[in-house]
């Protein structure tokens, strides 16, 4: 990838504020850099939003709302259809602004643009499908008449990690619902959305409906919007840690919440698995974005018998990865994204090693530009060590033995969260047993992918409420009204 191409990509991408339709500088002029984290140096800057352009973000949603709602459902749906199909006709340039400003290598990059843009032509197809009813009143007298309606404006959050999909996966149900909403990307990776939005607009969405903020001041700026009482539903994807204070937020209003939250999956590979099967699942589970995934395995458990070759064949797999940056062809892994998540992961693996695990490959950090760290395998790692209870959200695989079933079950559910597992057995009855008992939301059976727009992704205990996506994704946005009907 040449340079010229890079910057063009960049100098085409939207850099204010997205308010009623119109681009904006945010209040003052005020910038923040983007920069790409494979180089650390600044790919360009982007409006700054104060809380006054918050409010004023608001102030166009609530406005457009009311229209909106009205807007015929197949119309919502043909923007929703027109958004999937320009996103994949641009799935080139779409995939190099993210990989410049996240660092995942293109073609994960490419990856996630066809991901997200599968929201949009789900939901494009599940605006024309909500439902209402109308029952007769168990005394025979009275008629029950069920209707959906959208929940009203939104304030949309989301991550870094996956700056279009986890987007997405947002604002095509709220679209599809009638809802219109402000959103509000990660700093360190605004320009997805920003872009977005220009192709959304393209797409003949209407002004005020979808309203993108970019700021440093995440807290400063959403914390008056939630506790405002106009908008009627916050959906979050993040750290637990900071949902958690969304939700106390959100509770002054009432507003209806959807969190997706922190992960530390759980891998289970029994002796009777496909071995094949379990090492690429577990491949796929654990390197997916590079590890920086909320569903990334983040426990690897393997029964005694297959431990060793099991590890021997992860390792020798995760050692043939190749590191670099995220533009150059042939790479598989891209850096971190900021020196902190760097400089933790290290941290993790170093207390794991200083606890008694053995590193089988990778461990340590090479010098240079970029916050670059080598996929690691770990073995013998003991139930104390920290990366046991925190989310990694880099390329280390640890792996711990287990003998029996139960203690394979205690081990994955002793964690306060509940985002995904991953099962490895070719026994049925085992798996749809173990399936029961594991305290996830969602289960990867003897694969290591589950998110799939037309699956609803979503976590239990402290991985969050609700679900998106699936047939279910849009229920999030809207509300259920009832009229009691004396016939
Ligand atoms: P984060 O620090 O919680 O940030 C997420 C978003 O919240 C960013 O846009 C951030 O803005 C914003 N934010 C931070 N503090 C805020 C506040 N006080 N008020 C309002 N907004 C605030 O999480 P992250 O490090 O970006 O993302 C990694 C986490 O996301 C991991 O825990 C991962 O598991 C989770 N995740 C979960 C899912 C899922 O579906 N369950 C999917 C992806 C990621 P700034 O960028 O300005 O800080």
């Amino acid at each position: 990838m040449d340079q010229q191409q890079e910057q063009a990509v960049v100098d085409a991408c939207p850099t204010e504020l997205f308010i009623g339709g119109k681009w904006r500088a945010g209040e003052g002029g005020k910038t923040l850099a983007v920069e790409d984290p494979a180089t650390g140096t600044t790919l360009c800057q982007v409006a700054d939003a104060s809380p006054a352009d918050g409010m004023a973000a608001l102030d166009a949603a609530v406005a457009a709302q009311a229209d909106w709602a009205a807007t015929a459902p197949r119309e919502r749906g043909e923007i929703l259809r027109r958004t999937y199909e320009l996103m994949t006709e641009r799935v080139d340039e779409l995939a190099l602004l993210m990989t410049l400003e996240m660092g995942k290598p293109l073609a994960e990059s490419k990856g996630e643009i066809a991901y997200a843009a599968e929201f949009f032509r789900w939901f494009a197809e599940e605006a024309v499908r909500i439902e209402g009813s109308y029952q007769v009143a168990p005394n025979g007298k009275g008629r029950f008449l069920v209707m959906r309606q959208p929940v009203g404006p939104c304030l949309l959050i989301t991550p870094w990690n996956f700056p279009a999909a986890m987007g997405a996966r947002k604002i095509g149900p709220a679209v599809a619902a009638g809802c219109t909403m402000v959103i509000k990307p990660a700093s360190q990776t605004p320009l997805s959305m920003l872009k977005l939005a220009e192709l959304m607009t393209e797409a003949g969405l209407p002004a005020g409906v979808l309203n993108v903020v970019t700021t440093s001041d995440s807290g400063g700026v959403m914390e008056p919007l939630i506790r405002d009482g106009r908008a009627r539903k916050l959906s979050f994807t993040g750290s637990t840690q900071v949902g958690i204070k969304l939700i106390e937020q959100a509770a002054e209003q009432v507003l209806k919440t959807s969190m997706e939250l922190g992960g530390n999956a759980p891998l289970l590979v029994f002796a009777d698995a496909d071995l094949d099967q379990a090492v690429e699942g577990t491949m796929l589970a654990k390197m997916r974005n590079g590890g920086e995934a909320c569903t990334s395995a983040n426990r690897i458990y393997v029964q005694t018998p297959v431990l060793e070759e099991f590890s021997r064949r992860l390792s020798e797999r995760m050692g043939a990865l190749t590191v670099g940056r995220g533009t150059e062809d042939g790479v598989d892994v891209g850096p971190l994204i900021d020196a902190t998540q760097r400089d933790k992961v290290k941290d993790l693996v170093d207390d794991a090693v200083g606890r008694g695990a053995r590193v089988l490959t990778g461990g340590t950090v090479a010098g240079g530009n970029g916050y670059f760290f080598p996929p690691t395998v770990l073995a013998d790692v003991p139930r104390d060590a920290r990366l046991q209870k925190e989310e990694i959200f880099g390329p280390v695989a640890p792996i711990t033995a287990f003998d029996t079933e139960d203690e394979a079950v205690a081990m994955a559910n002793d964690t306060e969260y509940g985002l995904v597992s991953y099962l490895f057995t070719n026994d049925l009855t085992r798996a749809l047993r173990i399936s029961e008992r594991l305290e996830t939301g969602m289960i990867g059976l003897n694969q290591g992918i589950v998110s799939n727009p037309a699956a609803p992704f979503g976590g239990v205990k402290q991985s969050g409420l609700g679900r998106e996506g699936g047939t279910v994704g849009i229920d999030e946005y809207l509300e259920t009204k009832y009229i009691a009907i004396n016939i």
